[in-house]
């Protein structure tokens, strides 16, 4: 008898609550384990019901968005996986007058929900008419997760999802209440908000855009970043984007990296790493900071490409490098 299975099936519904889900299935890596429960939320309703039965019965879980920045362990996870499939976005406000073509209009607010695709959202403002995340265009995964990294583009160019950000409202685990935040209470920065620390998971958010009275600029901008991304990243192959963060500029003149860089890939590179293969994983030659999944890697295998790594940096530069992907399962026992 399984205890929380009951109350899973009982809360959740009876066919809607699988039982070993292989979590290869919804990662990008298409890498790891079985949940032990799996629940699929196609609303907001099923979202904040999924959530408050496993914190109110303390069930261990943990929020998928699009499982594009995650390794899963080779044994999986130990508890209820809730896949975030509950979409929508809509145009909430607008600050200006509004004219026969929506001229006179200086910022909206857009309304979304947090299991909604980045590139979905970042065509929708794009249509609007509105800027400042059209860089999001062809990023893979989820409004929640965007905002719990930051998701940026171009870091020089201040691109980053927080920065539009107006307000969100996130749920806690700790006691399974939800609160309204606004943008500060993030504390954002490159690839962190606190929320990494707190465990809090973005339900919905509203961001406020500026108008931009030519959206066929827009399109184009990003456009052109798509193309750079498709011949600067690999392209078709099972990944999780870069794995590590890059560094910051005092650290890259502290420890004297190869032409002062920051960028985690290149030193990467300048290891003499690009190509490395571990069992079925490999570091791309055409990115170093990504690890490709090229013939059924195990996470194992990621693990040790990414020890590799690590020892190497800290060995060469005195380089204590920190992942950006983030991990799922049990670990303890492997690399
Ligand atoms: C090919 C490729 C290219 C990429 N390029 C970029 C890029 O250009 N810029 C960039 O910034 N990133 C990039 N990434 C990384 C990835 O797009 C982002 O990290 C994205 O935020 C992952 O979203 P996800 O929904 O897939 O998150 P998941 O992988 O499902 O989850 C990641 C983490 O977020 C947590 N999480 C999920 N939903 C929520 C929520 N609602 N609230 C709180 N926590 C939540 C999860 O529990 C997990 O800890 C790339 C990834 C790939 C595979």
């Amino acid at each position: 008898m399984d205890k929380n299975l009951d109350i899973l099936k009982e809360d959740l519904g009876e066919l809607r609550v699988y039982e070993n889900e292989n979590l290869a299935k919804h990662t990008y890596f298409k890498i790891g384990g079985p949940a032990k429960y799996f629940f699929e939320a196609k609303t907001q309703e099923d979202l904040q019901l999924a959530l408050t039965t496993a914190s109110n019965n303390k069930i261990p879980f943990i929020l998928f968005g699009s499982g594009a920045n995650v390794l899963v362990s080779d044994k999986g996870f130990a508890g209820l996986v809730i896949k975030n499939r509950s979409e929508g976005i809509k145009l909430v406000g607008v600050k200006g007058t509004i004219g026969k073509i929506g001229r006179g209009i200086k910022h909206a607010l857009v309304w979304t929900t947090a299991g909604t695709l980045m590139n979905q959202l970042a065509r929708f403002t794009i249509n609007q008419g509105l800027s400042g995340l059209e860089f999001l265009l062809s990023v893979p995964g989820t409004v929640g997760a965007g905002i719990k990294i930051n998701s940026h583009y171009e870091v020089e160019k201040e691109e980053f999802i927080g920065n539009c950000l107006s307000t969100a409202a996130l749920f806690d685990p700790k006691n399974g209440q939800i609160k309204n935040v606004d943008r500060n209470y993030f504390e954002f920065g490159y690839d962190n908000s606190k929320i990494q620390e707190t465990g809090e998971i973005v339900l919905e958010a509203v961001f406020k855009l500026d108008s931009q009275e030519d959206k066929g600029k827009l399109w184009q901008k990003a456009m052109e970043d798509v193309k750079r991304r498709n011949t600067e990243q690999p392209v078709g192959i099972a990944c999780s984007g870069c794995i590590f963060r890059n560094i910051n500029s005092q650290d890259a003149v502290r420890l004297a990296t190869p032409n002062l860089t920051t960028s985690t890939g290149y030193i990467i590179e300048a290891l003499g790493l690009k190509g490395q293969k571990i069992g079925g994983a490999q570091i791309s030659d055409k990115h170093a900071n990504y690890i490709l999944n090229i013939a059924n890697a195990k996470a194992q295998d990621v693990r040790e490409l990414i020890k590799l790594i690590k020892v190497k940096a800290k060995n060469t530069f005195g380089l204590d490098l920190t992942e950006e992907i983030f991990y799922i399962g049990d670990f303890k026992n492997e690399a």
